[in-house]
């Protein structure tokens, strides 16, 4: 066998991104995403879908803002394709929109077919619908039009040798959506209306569509390209002319949404903060994840190395956060053990997303107090009665003592025995105080108390009065009475704390608060 045919044969797959909401992408091109060697990607297509791409890959940006700035031209972009399928990649064209309408896919593809590289096309959800879609305008409407056209503004509408026959799309086609149109939109307006459009006929400018920064400027033919101006409205942006643009009234529903165009910074470690994104993001707030919390081992695992031997003397065993469940459970397989270990003892949780974490395991919490503290843990331990017993409490390093001391005295016998360190997560500082101080933060929100501690010792202020100008008009949303109580010794004004101390809780808050503010 030559060499040549040894080697693996390359293949590119041109996918379409979607529009921008990443949740908008095939599940094809998710696949082929997730199996990409090299993913070449440009501006459109939304950076988070990068996170399913196998981190040893090689990502290629290739630029392409606004037609002006090209990081590389659609030459060297075909070439590379090709290079690499020669190489024997599977390369993967991440595009914006759908790689076929004004996404100069198919120049790609012929380049591909030229060099005898094969290539499949996975089409994607374009800008015109998707724009049309959140920006609620029924593209189509059995009332109002059944024709559409997808037109580029990019070409000069002066231009005497146009291919756009500017006379037949005016008052031939029904809904007219213009890609790339921003800069040239006075000209459009004109031309149309100028060959039979009437002049208030309903236009819609949708920018960043389906993305939380998007923005809607509505007008008609006769005053859109003023708006636009007053509203400095620029590229990327989607234009939509005809009637049905009227029904945005009864259907919007994107920018409708409680926290829509929200911006709120979520603190916790990475691992954790996805429901609290998830159920913000799903009231549209634009979610800012920065972590000031990361897991390290604790200094020694002697106490609790030592109770796991002889966890027969143990009556209860407690769990005051998830991250002390799964260190605590992993810590005991390291030892050999498994639940089956826990055989006698009971076990009580601080609350309901400790339980869930439990239950993982596969092992039922025998006692959840009313109240989601550590204090009402200790109350509801006080009722079953705790004289003489003994009982483990694997938590973090440095912990509210409140618990115990309860437990102590009321004549238990508590060991707590560190399974786990919140330490500050490093090189993050930068980014998190250019991001405040860019004042496009709304919210901010802590889930503990070392989330606040260590996300003031990553901004550092020098004064309480440095601290208040960064937090000026930020909104602080703490999730239950210990963490505002560190938040407000700590010199911060505290907004919103839900009167539960759960996930879920906090989100209702945070709409609440801002439903009236
Ligand atoms: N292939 C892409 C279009 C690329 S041309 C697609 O199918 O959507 C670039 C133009 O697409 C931009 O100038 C803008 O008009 C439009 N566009 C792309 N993404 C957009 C978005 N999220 N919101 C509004 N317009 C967008």
């Amino acid at each position: 066998m030559t060499e040549l045919e040894n080697r693996k044969k390359g293949k590119v797959y041109l996918v379409g991104a979607g529009p921008g909401d990443p949740g908008l992408i095939t599940v094809r091109g998710l696949e082929l995403l997730g199996r990409a060697e090299v993913v070449v990607y440009d501006y459109l297509a939304n950076r988070e879908l990068l996170k399913h791409v196998p981190k040893v890959a090689k990502f290629v940006y290739v630029g392409k803002k606004g037609g002006v700035k090209h990081t590389h031209t659609q030459d060297e972009i075909n070439q590379m394709l090709v290079e690499y399928a020669l190489a024997g990649y599977l390369v993967v064209r991440l595009k914006g929109g759908d790689p076929f309408i004004f996404g100069r896919g198919g120049e790609e593809i012929e380049e591909l077919v030229k060099a005898g590289i094969s290539f499949e096309v996975v089409p994607g959800v374009t800008s015109a619908t998707a724009a049309a879609t959140y920006a609620g305008i029924p593209i189509t409407h059995r009332g109002y039009t059944s024709s559409v056209a997808f037109i580029t503004g990019h070409e000069d509408p002066t231009k005497d040798s146009t291919s756009i026959a500017w006379d037949k799309l005016a008052t031939g086609i029904g809904t007219l959506v213009f890609y790339m149109g921003i800069k040239n939109l006075p000209t459009i307006a004109a031309k149309l209306m100028a060959n039979g459009r009437p002049a208030q006929t309903p236009v819609a400018v949708v920018r960043w569509a389906s993305t939380p920064e998007q923005e809607t400027v509505i007008g008609t033919l006769a005053t859109i390209a003023d708006k636009v101006q007053l509203a400095q409205l620029k590229p990327p942006a989607i234009v939509i002319v005809g009637e049905v643009v009227s029904l945005r009234d009864t259907i919007d529903w994107y920018e409708k949404r409680p926290l829509f165009g929200k911006h709120i910074m979520v603190t916790r470690t990475r691992e954790q903060a996805s429901e609290l994104v998830a159920l913000l993001a799903g009231q549209g707030a634009n979610c800012l994840e920065r972590s000031t919390i990361a897991l390290a081992p604790p200094e020694s695992w002697q106490e609790l190395d030592q109770a796991l031997a002889e966890l027969e003397k143990y009556q209860w065993l407690l769990f005051t956060s998830i991250n002390a469940v799964s260190c605590f459970f992993n810590r005991l397989l390291v030892k050999g053990l498994d639940v089956r270990a826990l055989k006698g003892v009971r076990i009580g949780v601080v609350g309901t997303a400790t339980a869930e974490a439990l239950r993982q395991y596969g092992l039922k919490a025998d006692l959840l107090p009313e109240k989601f503290t550590g204090e009402g843990l200790a109350a509801a331990l006080l009722e079953e009665g705790v004289n003489g017993q003994k009982i483990l409490l694997p938590r973090a390093q440095v912990a509210s003592e409140k618990l115990p001391e309860i437990l102590a005295k009321a004549g238990a016998l508590v060991v707590m025995a560190p399974v786990y360190r919140n330490v500050r997560p490093l090189g993050e500082e930068e980014q998190l105080r250019r991001e405040l101080a860019a004042k496009k933060v709304d919210a901010i929100t802590f889930t503990s108390s070392s989330t606040v501690t260590n996300f003031l010792e990553m901004l550092n202020p020098q004064n309480p009065t440095e601290l208040n100008e960064i937090l000026a008009g930020v909104v602080v949303a703490a999730i239950g009475p210990v963490t505002a109580k560190t938040a407000r010794e700590a010199g911060l004004t505290v907004h919103i704390q839900p009167a539960t101390h759960t996930i879920p809780a906090l989100v209702d808050s945070i709409v609440a608060y801002f439903a009236t503010s």
